[in-house]
C-alpha cells in the first residue's frame, strides 16, 4: 500500500469504515485510495457519464444558473482578500466559475477533461487549455489567486498540485479551494452511502489534513467555512428518486413534481460537509 501522499506516513494507517480500498492516515488523517487508478482507468470512471451521469452531477450544463449562484457568493467571498490581478483556475470544467471571474480578474484555467475544456473555450471564449494541472502549471510568481473548486480530491498528486499553486503564486496571494469534509457530521452518519464516496475521489480531506498540507507548502490559512451549493427543486425531487426503481408511482411523482411552478426555483442547500478554505503564501 502507498504512502500517505500527505504527510508520509506509512505505517500507521486503517481502513475507512470498514472499505477494503480506501485508507485513512492516522497521522494527518487523510483518506486516499490505496491504490491509484491508472490513466486509462481514470478515463474510464471519467467517461462513464461523468457530468451528465447518475453519480456526481444530474446535468451539469443544464444547471448553469444554479451552479453560478454559488460562484457568486465565492467570488463575493474572494474579493474580501484579493480585488484583481490574475486569477488562475485549475480544474475549471465548462467555465461557470471563470466567466463570472473575468469582471474582476484577469482569468486563465485548465482542465482534464476535453468535452468541457471545448465548451469554455469555444462557447464562453475563455483562455482555458486542456490538461492535467500538475503537468500543465501555470507561469510562476504571478498570480493573486489560484482556485480549486471541488478539484483537489479527483488530483493524483495533491500535494504537488499544492507546490505548483504556491509557486504560481506571488508573495502574499491566495490559495481558494473547496473540497468535501470527511469530519463533517453528515460522512460520519451516512459512512460508505456519503454521496462523495465515488471511483473519480481519489483523497479525503479533513480540516485537519488540509491544514497539514496547506501549511507544509508554506501556506497559511485565513479562512474556514463550510459552503452552500444552490440546488433546484427539480434536482432535489431528482436526488430523493436517485436509485430507486422505476415505477408507476414514480413517474406519476415526478410528473406532478413537473407542473409546480416553483420547480425551476434554487435554494441554497448547506449539509456542512464541503469545505471553503483560503490560504495566504507568506
Ligand atoms: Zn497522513
Amino acid at each position: 500500500m502507498r504512502a500517505c501522499p500527505v504527510c508520509g506516513n506509512s505505517t500507521n494507517q486503517t481502513d475507512l469504515w470498514n472499505m477494503s480500498n480506501i485508507a485513512r492516515c492516522s497521522v494527518c488523517g487523510l483518506g486516499y485510495v490505496k491504490r491509484l487508478p491508472t490513466l486509462e482507468e481514470l478515463a474510464a470512471i471519467y467517461a462513464a457519464d461523468y457530468w451528465n451521469g447518475r453519480k456526481a452531477y444530474t446535468d451539469y450544463l443544464a444547471d448553469k444558473v444554479g451552479t453560478q449562484l454559488h460562484f457568486k457568493h465565492r467570488i463575493a467571498s474572494l474579493r474580501q482578500f484579493s480585488s484583481g490581478g490574475k486569477l488562475f483556475e485549475a480544474g475549471c470544467a465548462y467555465g461557470f466559475f471563470l466567466e463570472l471571474a473575468q469582471a474582476y480578474w484577469t482569468v486563465k484555467g485548465v482542465d482534464f477533461s476535453e468535452a468541457a475544456i471545448a465548451y469554455a473555450r469555444d462557447t464562453l471564449h475563455l483562455p482555458v487549455e486542456q490538461g492535467d494541472f500538475e503537468s500543465n502549471p501555470p507561469e510562476p510568481n504571478i498570480y493573486d489567486v489560484v482556485a480549486m473548486w471541488d478539484t483537489i480530491e479527483h488530483l493524483y498528486d495533491p500535494a504537488l498540485a499544492i507546490s505548483k499553486s504556491v509557486e504560481a503564486l506571488h508573495s502574499g496571494g491566495y490559495l481558494a479551494l473547496t473540497t468535501a469534509d470527511l469530519d463533517a457530521l453528515l460522512p460520519r452518519i451516512q459512512k460508505t452511502s456519503w454521496r462523495m464516496i465515488i471511483p473519480a475521489h481519489l483523497h479525503y480531506f479533513s480540516r485537519q489534513s488540509i491544514t497539514y498540507l496547506l501549511e507544509a507548502h508554506d501556506l497559511k490559512v485565513v479562512h474556514f467555512s463550510h459552503v452552500s451549493y444552490y440546488r433546484s427543486v427539480r434536482q432535489m425531487a431528482q436526488i430523493i428518486t436517485w436509485n430507486k426503481p422505476d415505477s408507476r408511482w414514480r413517474r406519476q411523482l415526478q410528473n406532478q413534481i413537473e407542473r409546480l411552478p416553483f420547480m425551476g426555483s434554487y435554494i441554497p442547500l448547506n449539509l456542512y460537509d464541503i469545505m471553503f478554505v483560503v490560504a495566504q503564501k507568506l
